[in-house]
């Protein structure tokens, strides 16, 4: 506002202002993918849940003949991306520096010269981290928060804003969970505590237990 000297003052909100740009450029992602044809998938997770393990058993139940893209998040390196690039998928790596999410623009500029007709399906693998992610659009048509029965039992109760904002829920490494001890059940009553309705899959990405369903739940 100008006071009657002419000097303006612009009191800023950070994170309001942060938030409304990447929802704006999440919206310009979602037009993008929608142009194309494309189904865009956002997989989150702490670290070593197994989220390229998910997307390598994913690409390869989906077989070869799919036009499958592959964006990976992460720090500094190109392990995860370099795994499922092994495929035969085409993948593209950002490197977030400092940074422990994506946003949406850092996708943008990742689909920047990517000839989007080439593909039908892309999977979006965030940085590794159960919290922030979830706060930002990407301008995908699907959330996925990957847990595991190798991360202790109180995930959900511990993260339940990450499930409130996330579309499905995929318990993966459910190979382990006898030898691990671990209550799939009592996870599976907290996540419903959160939100009753989320679709949950019980998966193991080694095995390939589970990853039918999930591929049709997902519409691929
Ligand atoms: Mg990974
Ligand atoms: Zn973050």
């Amino acid at each position: 506002m100008n006071d009657s000297e002419g000097r303006k003052t612009v009191t800023v909100d950070i994170r309001k202002d942060l938030f409304g740009a990447n929802e704006q450029a999440a919206m310009l992602n979602a037009e993008l993918f929608k142009k194309h044809g494309i189904k865009a998938i956002d997989i989150m997770g702490s670290v070593g849940t197994g989220k390229t393990q998910l997307i390598e058993a994913l690409c390869d139940r989906l077989g070869r003949g799919r036009r499958i893209l592959m964006i990976a998040g992460d720090l500094a390196t190109r392990i995860d991306a370099d795994r499922v690039a092994s495929h035969g998928v085409d993948t593209v790596q950002i490197n977030t520096g400092t940074a422990c999410h994506l946003d949406a623009r850092m996708v943008r500029v990742a689909l920047d010269d990517v000839d989007l007709s080439k593909y039908e399906v892309v999977f979006i693998e965030n940085v590794g981290n159960l919290i922030c992610p979830a706060g930002y659009s990407l301008g995908v048509s699907k959330k996925v928060v990957v847990l595991s029965v190798t991360e202790g039992p109180y995930m959900v109760r511990k993260h339940p804003l990450t499930i409130k904002r996330s579309d499905m829920v995929v318990i993966n490494k459910i190979d382990l969970a006898e030898a691990l001890e671990f209550d799939v059940d009592r996870l599976l009553e907290d996540i419903r505590e959160v939100d009753a309705n989320l679709p949950v899959f019980r998966v193991s990405a080694k095995t390939g237990e589970g990853i039918d369903s999930f591929i049709s739940a997902l519409g691929l």
